[in-house]
Parts: structure tokens; C-alpha cells; sequence
């Protein structure tokens, strides 16, 4: 099977709540796979948890419909990592050219990080009965003032860390051939290869870590991340799955 090139069709919207809600309702109808929706400004923009997504004007705010053969949770949580790896590479090959390219991160389970700080966001969605969405937010041209005031301090956006201004429609045609890229490689061959790629990539793997969750609040070391997606964390003598949670690296 030839894995579908992500972004095509693509259907730019000028401001809409939330490029996710407009994909799930492509999806329903029963769009195809790599099928995406992008938007100049999302008001309603949402991260893990219902917490809010700032999208205002210079952001690439989009959403593709992916139909992998399973939807299981599992699916979900590398799909995330997929995401999270794609964003990195994209961002790996518009700075790459750069004196001084910036240092990109993935930071499990869901964001990229530039410089140490928030650059883009990814989420990961069911969408039944055969679909998943895989959502993402990556401030492009913001300036840090575009954002609340509680975000601004922890973000940063590509054109800022690379002292330029990035190119949209350039940038774009980049994230959506890093994305068919290895989602092709996920579709082919497991999750392994992106598993490699996320631990190379990794801000978190090898550092002490304090993880918060609904059930769960520990600090250790993170190990590894597993065949599924989980984040394996040496707490307290003991190794434990982290399936979802806030993780921040702990710096003393
Ligand atoms: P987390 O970052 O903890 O994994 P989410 O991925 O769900 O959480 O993202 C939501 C959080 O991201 C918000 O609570 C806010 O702190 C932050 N945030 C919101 N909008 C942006 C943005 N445009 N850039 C960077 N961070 C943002």
C-alpha cells in the first residue's frame, strides 16, 4: 500500500474555532485519508485536556485525518509521537541552513520544543468509527506578545529562534512532507523507527523528571520511551508506565 501524501486535498479556512472540530466533521462525511484542514486563526483552539490553544494570526494551526488500519489508544499515543518527530524534522530542515540552527526538541508526550522553549503542540484524536485526527500548532511568525500573558513566557516561535521571518505556504509543504514521511514509516514498519527518532530527539530521556497526572505525581529519572508510547520513569527505586501527564524536566 502506498502511503497517502498528508495534506491532500488541503482546505484553508480563513478563522474558524478549531480546524479539529471542521476535520471531524470531514472525517464523518467521509473524507479521505491525508485530507486537512488549515486555518489563519483558530478562537477556539484546544490542547491535551481542554486546555486552551492560543492561535491568533501567524501560526500554522492545522488538522489531518488519518485512517490507520486500528484506533486502539496505543495508535493514538505514537501517532502523537509521529507528529511530534515530523514537526522536529520540519523545523531541522527550515533552520538547517542557519549559522547557528536552533536546537529542536521532542518533549513527550505531545511538544516540540525550540531553545528550550514551546514551539508547537500536537493532539492526537479519535474520531469514530475509523478515523484519528492528528491536530498541530506551531507558532510560526508570533511574536511572544500575541500570546497570553501566562503562555508567553514558556513559548517561542520559529521566525523568533531563527531571526527571520518563515515562510507559510513554504513551511507548510515542508511539515506535510515530514508528516508522510513518517507516518508512511509508521505504516510500514511500526512504531520502532519513530521510537528511534523520538529517543534522539528527546528533551526528557536520561533527565530527572517530575511527572503529574490525574493519579500520579513522581519525580525520577526518564528512561525510555516504550513500544507503545509510554514514558518509562525510575521513581523511587521502581520503574513506572506513564501513559499520560505533565512532565517538566526538573533542574535541581
Ligand atoms: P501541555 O503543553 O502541558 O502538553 P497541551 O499540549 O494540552 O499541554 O497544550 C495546552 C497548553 O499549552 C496551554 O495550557 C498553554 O499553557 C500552552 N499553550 C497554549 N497556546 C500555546 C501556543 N500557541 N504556544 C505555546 N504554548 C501554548
Amino acid at each position: 500500500m502506498t502511503p497517502a501524501r498528508l495534506g491532500r486535498p488541503l482546505i484553508r479556512l480563513e478563522t474558524v474555532d478549531s480546524t479539529n472540530r471542521v476535520a471531524a466533521e470531514l472525517a464523518g462525511q467521509g473524507a479521505a485519508e491525508g485530507t486537512a484542514v488549515v486555518a489563519e486563526v483558530q478562537t477556539g483552539g484546544r490542547g491535551r485536556l481542554g486546555r486552551a490553544w492560543s492561535s491568533p494570526r501567524g501560526g500554522l494551526w492545522l488538522t489531518t485525518i488519518l485512517r490507520p488500519p486500528a484506533t486502539a489508544g496505543e495508535t493514538v499515543a505514537t501517532l502523537a509521537l509521529v507528529g511530534g518527530v515530523a514537526v522536529a524534522e520540519a523545523v531541522g530542515r527550515l533552520t538547517g541552513g542557519l549559522d547557528r540552527p536552533p536546537e529542536v526538541r521532542v518533549k513527550w508526550p505531545n511538544d516540540v520544543h525550540l531553545n528550550g522553549r514551546k514551539l508547537a503542540g500536537i493532539l492526537g484524536q479519535v474520531c469514530p468509527p475509523a478515523a484519528v485526527l492528528l491536530g498541530i500548532g506551531l507558532n510560526l511568525n508570533l511574536s511572544p506578545d500575541d500570546l497570553p500573558s501566562d503562555v508567553r513566557a514558556l513559548a517561542t516561535s520559529l521566525g523568533r529562534e531563527a531571526g527571520r521571518f518563515m515562510d507559510p505556504s513554504a513551511s507548510l509543504e515542508v511539515l506535510f512532507a515530514e508528516l508522510s514521511h513518517w507516518y508512511g514509516r509508521w505504516l510500514g514498519e511500526g512504531f520502532a523507527p519513530i521510537r528511534r527518532r523520538c529517543l534522539d530527539l528527546s528533551a526528557t530521556i536520561g533527565r530527572p523528571v517530575r511527572v503529574s497526572g490525574p493519579d500520579l505525581e513522581i519525580e525520577g529519572e526518564a528512561l525510555d520511551i516504550m513500544d507503545d508510547g509510554a514514558l518509562l520513569v525510575r521513581a523511587g527505586g521502581r520503574d513506572v508506565v506513564v501513559r499520560s501527564g505533565d512532565v517538566s524536566v526538573r533542574t535541581q
